[in-house]
């Protein structure tokens, strides 16, 4: 398999949204302020001898400032340059978005399945594209109860889009071919997927998506803002560890930037 990992920009937050209380306030100083960072979003494609074109999550749509509500845009804006939209990363590679055949969501957040869009009526969205059916569930849940159309970070018009179908990913572990996994990890959302792909030259990568999203919240063993399951995280986490130790696998976390910086990025590849 090659392995291409396509950077699609940033998306600016609060750092309390990844780590929780990361400056607690203290007797002498009440009220310390926000750190405010920048972040990565990405997509990882695949193109596998087996299962053809695979794409693990679709970013943020390029059209977000239409399309995000507007109480969302603030809180984390999108940036990106017109070479790093999932439109031009593909194009770059000669890949057209009817030439893929599998599609999987980590999660139906709004930076994580913003590009579903384009798969309307596309063979992956005509076979399904691949989702935890917890996550599925939960997100069709909050996006109906309440009297908005989106609820945190689940955006109804994301996701619920004609011409898209879904492909429910029972239990924990599914295997797409002896070198592709999928597994549930529950806790940031309760139907998160992360893909393990082994490669042939290059050793095993783990992507966690926001099971994990920086290095720190594993290695100081730490909640981030934005948990479903507190229990289920630190579960998900412990898993995520040991599989990397069995494997010396090289993670890729869902938006720590540093880390993000030492990976090859399309148009290079592992292999
Ligand atoms: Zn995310």
């Amino acid at each position: 398999m090659k392995l291409f990992v396509l950077d699609n920009g940033t998306l600016d937050l609060d750092l309390a949204w990844l780590y929780l209380i990361p400056h607690p306030g203290t007797v002498d100083n009440p009220n310390p302020p926000a750190e405010w960072v920048t972040i990565p979003t990405y997509t990882v494609l695949i193109e596998h001898p087996d299962l053809g074109w695979v794409l693990y999550d679709a970013t943020c749509h390029p059209e977000w400032d239409r399309r995000w509500p507007k109480e969302l845009q603030p809180v984390f804006p999108y940036r990106f340059t017109e070479k790093q939209l999932l439109p031009a990363q593909l194009e770059q590679l000669g890949v057209r978005f009817e030439d893929i055949d599998v599609v999987i969501i980590s999660h139906l957040h709004l930076d994580h399945c913003g590009c579903l869009d384009f798969f309307r009526g596309t063979k992956a969205g005509r076979r399904g594209i691949i989702v935890h059916e917890d996550e599925l569930a939960h997100a069709l849940k909050v996006t109906h109860v309440g009297p908005r159309d989106f609820a945190g970070a689940y955006v109804k018009g994301e996701f619920e889009l004609p011409g898209v179908q879904y492909d429910l990913m029972v239990g924990n572990h599914l295997e797409l071919a002896p070198d592709l996994h999928l597994y549930h990890w529950p806790g940031h959302t309760p139907g998160l997927i992360g893909m393990v792909a082994h490669t042939k030259h290059s050793g095993t990568f783990i992507f966690t998506s926001d099971a994990i999203y920086l290095e720190k919240n594993l290695t100081d063993w730490h909640l981030s803002g934005i948990v479903y399951d507190t229990v289920a995280y630190f579960r998900s986490m412990y898993a995520i560890r040991q599989l990397s130790r069995k494997y010396q696998a090289v993670i890729g976390y869902g938006h720590d930037m540093e880390k993000f910086q030492q990976l090859k990025k399309a148009p290079e590849y592992y292999e």
